[in-house]
């Protein structure tokens, strides 16, 4: 039975379903601002920018593609306030309470920045989970975009699994985008749950991989794989 050492969470439609209305307002802040950069009219780009994210499932990729810095892409992101469309989620503060709970140490990764990171996360209602360290009773480490000005790709996989100090496949990463959470983190040998996907849950052979239909089931998957107990404090 594969083992458990570390639940690292994306945020962004990880933690949350985006509503239709705030993926609207995200797409509109990319185009305006990639028009304008490459001054043709939005409508042409539009097409465009949609085909690339389609294969690319990333606005930093897609700016990168258009040869638009892809940092840019992140800022404008971080520039759309996210944490007004969220709303407390007594299920999810189950399942961290639950993570919690049987001492499974937690923590986050994501592009985003610090400050709108934080505020997503005490909206959804994770006040209590939200601190900053684990001595806090909190995540034992968070990587957000501060830590990734320029990277793109899966290099920030490396670094979730150097904070972690365990080896990678005793790490389950959730996250929701296949091309930029779960193959490169499967890359990298850790164990991945694809959540918020259509259709039942699925299970690898290996017990390595999960797809699952929402984030709360992640709550049952750490239920079926052994804890490891870690000997010394990192
Ligand atoms: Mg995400």
């Amino acid at each position: 039975m594969p083992k458990i050492a570390l639940v690292c969470f994306d945020v962004d439609n990880t933690l949350f379903k985006e509503k239709p209305g705030l993926e609207a307002q995200i797409f509109n802040a990319m185009y305006a601002v990639a028009a304008k950069k490459l001054d043709i009219p939005r409508a042409l780009l539009k097409d465009e920018y949609n085909k690339l994210y389609e294969e690319f499932e990333s606005h930093s990729r897609v700016f990168k593609e258009l040869g638009l810095p892809p940092e840019l892409a992140k800022e404008i992101y971080d520039g759309v306030d996210i944490a007004h469309y969220l709303d407390k989620d007594p299920e999810l503060v189950n399942l961290f309470a639950h993570v919690r709970e049987k001492r499974i140490p937690y923590s986050i990764y994501t592009n985003s920045k610090v400050t709108s990171t934080l505020r997503k996360l005490g909206k959804l209602g994770l006040g209590e989970y939200v601190k900053l360290t684990e001595q806090e009773g909190g995540f034992a480490f968070v990587l957000t975009g501060e830590a990734f000005p320029k990277a793109i790709g899966s290099t920030g996989f490396d670094k979730v699994i150097e904070n972690a100090g365990v080896s990678p496949e005793q790490i389950l990463f959730v996250g929701d985008r296949k091309k930029v959470d779960i193959l490169p983190a499967r890359e990298k040998g850790m164990m991945t749950a694809h959540v918020w996907q259509p259709g039942p849950r699925v299970v690898s052979e290996d017990r390595m991989h999960y797809t699952l239909p929402d984030v709360y089931s992640v709550k049952a998957i750490v239920d079926s794989l052994e804890l490891v107990v870690r000997t010394s404090a990192r």
